[in-house]
């Protein structure tokens, strides 16, 4: 067992991990204009070129897939990927200070910053992980390769191409998920769709939601009335992901199911969509299975413009459905309800036995070094393995703690950083040894 040695070594290694981390804070990987060479944008290019100068100077072989994706290698023939991505979400508003200078609260050890969780933190422990398994000089069967992609946050179009491109090593896990293990992510389907408004009588303009994968917390509806302003209302809801639509309330449903109006379009939507249903039973759907629950389906965007109104669904579906026949139903129920469908594209469940040998060292691994069960999870989100067979989402955030991913004040704590960088060492040593 090397748990002590590991240990010994990040905590020895904690300052540098914290500079790097605030070093590659300081870069805005948000996704750029795309050049000759910079598929992203200059911007997640320069943090990779910073994360995969470290890699090199530690002694690993490193390659820069075309600034897709980089690697830094160690020992022959890797059975192992460890999966991060150096791409941020843009910062948005209500930060207390800069979200690119890093700021360490004392008394919390919180590491404030864009991209302290998700995912450079992460990025930063799988390094120093690989770090301390080549320093301690502990002996592997098998060679471990760590992967930093650059557009996680959009597509993730990085690792689409890097496997055109190189295979993935048989064993593949990401540190952009939750602890203990995520093993099973449901399908997922977007559903566009719009018909043609004629001149409604009553209601002169909508607008519900700017984006197809969160629960709208408002739906503005401008009625007609006498003078040219009309008459505005809101109807309030509370906004949530779509993958968790119980977290929020649908302010578009609430809307339909007051509307007492005579546009069939509306009439026809509300009962596809009752207020407060979440598993689409309306529009045909409502499965559910043992491992992920139920099914959602969220109406997440109602606009009308220029003599149409335009909608959006976001579908998450059970392991054991098959993205057409998930789209056959909710397309034929829009159609019957006098919508055209003008895309209906997403992928397949995601499942990873959890019985595999794979799975069960992390838990193993989980549970040696926090003393709580490890289990194995299933999520409507889709983490960044999603498409690769047999991989799974391994931390980094630990459950119960809200480390405002995505929002102002985002967060991972010293102790954190460097329980994660042990987690994968120790990893590492359970699978490759
Ligand atoms: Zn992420």
């Amino acid at each position: 067992m090397y748990t002590e040695k590991i240990k010994e070594f990040i905590e020895s290694h904690k300052d540098e991990m914290t500079e790097l981390l605030g070093r590659l804070v300081a870069v805005r990987s948000v996704q750029g204009e795309a050049e000759e060479g910079y598929p992203f944008g200059r911007k997640p290019a320069e943090a990779l070129e910073i994360m995969l100068e470290q890699c090199f100077s530690s002694g690993f072989n490193v390659e820069n897939v075309e600034n897709y994706v980089g690697t830094a290698e160690y020992g022959e023939n890797p059975a192992l990927g460890i999966l991060c991505h150096l791409d941020v979400v843009p910062e948005g508003d209500g930060w207390e200070a800069d979200p690119y200078t890093m700021r360490i609260d004392a008394e919390s050890g919180k590491l404030i910053g864009r991209g302290t969780i998700d995912d450079k933190g992460p990025a930063v422990a799988a390094l120093y992980a690989l770090k301390a398994v080549k320093e301690l000089g502990i002996p592997l069967k098998k060679g471990v390769r760590l992967l930093f992609g650059t557009n996680e946050e959009n597509g993730s179009a990085d690792l689409a191409y890097y496997r055109k491109k190189r295979d993935l090593p048989p064993m593949v896990f990401t540190p952009d998920g939750e602890y203990p293990v995520i093993n099973a992510e449901k399908g997922m389907i977007r559903v566009y769709f719009s018909a043609e408004m004629k001149d409604d009588e009553e209601i002169a303009q909508i607008n519900a939601g700017s984006v197809v994968n969160a629960v709208p917390g408002r739906c503005r509806v401008v009625y007609r009335s006498e003078d040219e302003e009309g008459i505005t209302v809101d109807y309030n809801g509370i906004p949530a992901h779509a993958s968790t639509p119980a977290k929020g309330d649908n302010a578009i449903t609430r809307f339909l199911s007051e509307y007492s109006g005579e546009n069939e379009l509306f009439i026809h939507l509300g009962e596809l969509f009752p207020h407060g249903e979440l598993n689409g039973r309306s529009c045909g759907l409502g499965f559910s299975d043992d491992i992920s629950g139920e099914m959602t389906c969220v109406l997440s965007m109602l606009n009308t413009e220029e003599g149409a109104v335009r909608g959006a669904i976001d579908i998450r579906f059970p392991l054991d459905r098959k993205i057409g026949e998930i789209r056959e139903i909710i397309c034929g129920s829009l159609e019957g309800a006098g919508f055209t469908v003008d895309s209906a594209e997403g992928t397949d469940p995601h499942c990873t036995d959890e019985s595999s040998e794979f799975v069960q060292s992390l838990l193993r691994v989980y549970e040696r070094l926090t003393g709580e069960k490890g289990r194995s999870i299933a999520i409507g989100g889709g983490t960044y393995v999603h498409e690769i067979e047999g991989g799974v989402a391994f931390g980094a955030e630990f459950p119960g703690v809200d480390y405002n991913m995505h929002g102002p004040e985002e967060f991972i704590t010293v102790g954190e950083l460097m329980l994660n960088a042990r987690m994968i060492a120790e990893a590492i040593t359970e699978l490759c040894t």
